[in-house]
């Protein structure tokens, strides 16, 4: 029975790691539940898993759960998400909230040498290298739960790294995909949320939309799988039927398939190296798919995506600066304050004013996070 301690369990991909463990109850239990302030979600969870632990985003948070629920272990912030991470039970961390707030829970359950199920993908742009370098020296491998890296995984399965020619990452092109650059004036963050193929939380689906989210995946790619940039490819698939694929140095190219459904990463990587029963999931028909499509990602229609190479060539210091950039441009635009195409950019703006450091620590990378938030919050640039 593998003991699970799952960040952002009442998000798109805590639920759908809740429906995957529910699937399974002589396979894993859930030891610590973490959520951040919606405790109306968060009750039945709470009421059917049974955590011994629960951890909430803040101390009122805390104080009006205690009130609800008669539970001796509710801790609160950053400090309890470490500690959930940690707690000698706990075997696998399933990281699933949102945001560079996951970070020291991804370190400090990389030097408790727990298995990390990572969908947390803020983490690895922030501080890739600092993760890296913790998870190699402390032997852990972190598990994709993002479906490209996943995919990439699974296609790697027995294959020496050093073999690999170039990583081939799909992009279904978001809720905008079809818009040209003169039409991203004036849409609205209803307009943004409409995901043409996947479900997922509000601040992805935006980044979707903005093809942040494939420059991300770009990053995160590059620190998992140890690949420099000019060898991450990007490409157009708008069916989201191939999730990515490895071209190997023989030219030999290996590719995951399967209709869009995260439950299938995230079982993967819960019970990597097995494989399990998904009964739910719908089956690929390639039949009644009959076509798939591909198309060069054009980088002058998805600035984004063209920051996010120039950031991560860059390295340093620039990844961070991306990251909180957009968290920050993003949740302005969710609140009202700012159109689609100013979250574009804030960031340039903030990428272009910060002097680049190289090899930042962990309380260098936080500092610079929560500046670079001020700055694109207040637009002080
Ligand atoms: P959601 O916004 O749906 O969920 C975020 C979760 O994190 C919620 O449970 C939220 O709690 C919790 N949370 C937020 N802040 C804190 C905090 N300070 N302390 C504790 N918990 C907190 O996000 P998603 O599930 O969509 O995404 C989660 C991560 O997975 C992101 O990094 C995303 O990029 C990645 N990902 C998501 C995919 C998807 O399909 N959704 C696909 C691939 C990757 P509350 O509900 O209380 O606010
Ligand atoms: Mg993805």
């Amino acid at each position: 029975m593998k003991q699970i301690a799952l960040l952002g369990a009442t998000g798109s991909i805590g639920v759908q790691t809740l429906d995957v463990i529910r699937l399974h109850p002589d396979e894993f239990s859930v030891y610590a539940l973490a959520f951040g302030r919606n405790i109306e979600k968060a009750l039945p969870l709470i009421q059917e898993f049974q955590p011994k632990m629960i951890v909430v985003q803040d101390e009122e948070t805390k104080e009006k759960l205690s009130k609800q629920i008669d539970h001796n272990l509710i801790l609160s912030g950053r400090g309890g998400l470490v500690e959930a991470s940690v707690a000698d039970p706990v075997d696998v961390v399933v990281n699933a909230v949102m945001g560079s707030i996951g970070l020291p829970a991804t370190l400090k359950a990389i030097e408790a040498k727990k298995i990390i199920a990572i969908a947390n993908k803020e983490t690895l742009v922030t501080a890739g290298h600092l993760v890296m370098s913790e998870a190699k020296k402390h032997g852990v491998e972190l598990l994709p739960v993002d479906s490209e890296h996943s995919a990439i995984y699974q296609s790697l399965n027995g294959e020496k790294k050093s073999d690999i020619h170039k990583l081939i990452i799909t992009a279904s092109g978001g809720s905008f995909r079809d818009k040209t650059r003169e039409e991203l004036v004036g849409v609205t963050v209803k307009d943004a949320l409409n995901h043409p193929n996947w479900s997922m939380g509000a601040k992805i689906t935006i980044d979707s939309a903005s093809m942040m989210n494939k420059g991300l995946e770009v990053i995160e790619a590059h620190w998992l799988f140890d690949v420099p940039y000019d060898r991450i490819h990007v490409i157009l698939h708008r069916e989201s039927v191939i999730h990515s694929m490895v071209e190997y140095v023989d030219r030999s190219v290996m590719a995951q398939l399967g209709t869009p459904d995260m439950k299938v990463p995230i079982q993967y990587a819960l019970t990597y190296p097995d494989r399990l029963d998904l009964p739910m999931t719908k089956q690929l028909d390639l039949e009644e798919i009959a076509t798939l499509h591909f198309e060069k990602m054009d980088m002058e229609r998805f600035p984004c995506l063209r920051m996010a190479y120039e950031a991560g060539r860059a390295g340093g210091s620039m990844t961070t600066v991306l990251n909180a950039a957009n968290e920050e441009a993003v949740q302005l635009f969710l609140e009202g304050k700012i159109s689609f195409l100013d979250i574009e950019r804030r960031i340039e703006q903030a990428l272009e004013n910060h002097e680049r450091i190289h090899n930042p620590d962990l309380s260098t990378i936080l500092s610079i996070d929560e500046e670079t938030r001020n700055r694109v919050r207040f637009h002080l640039n």
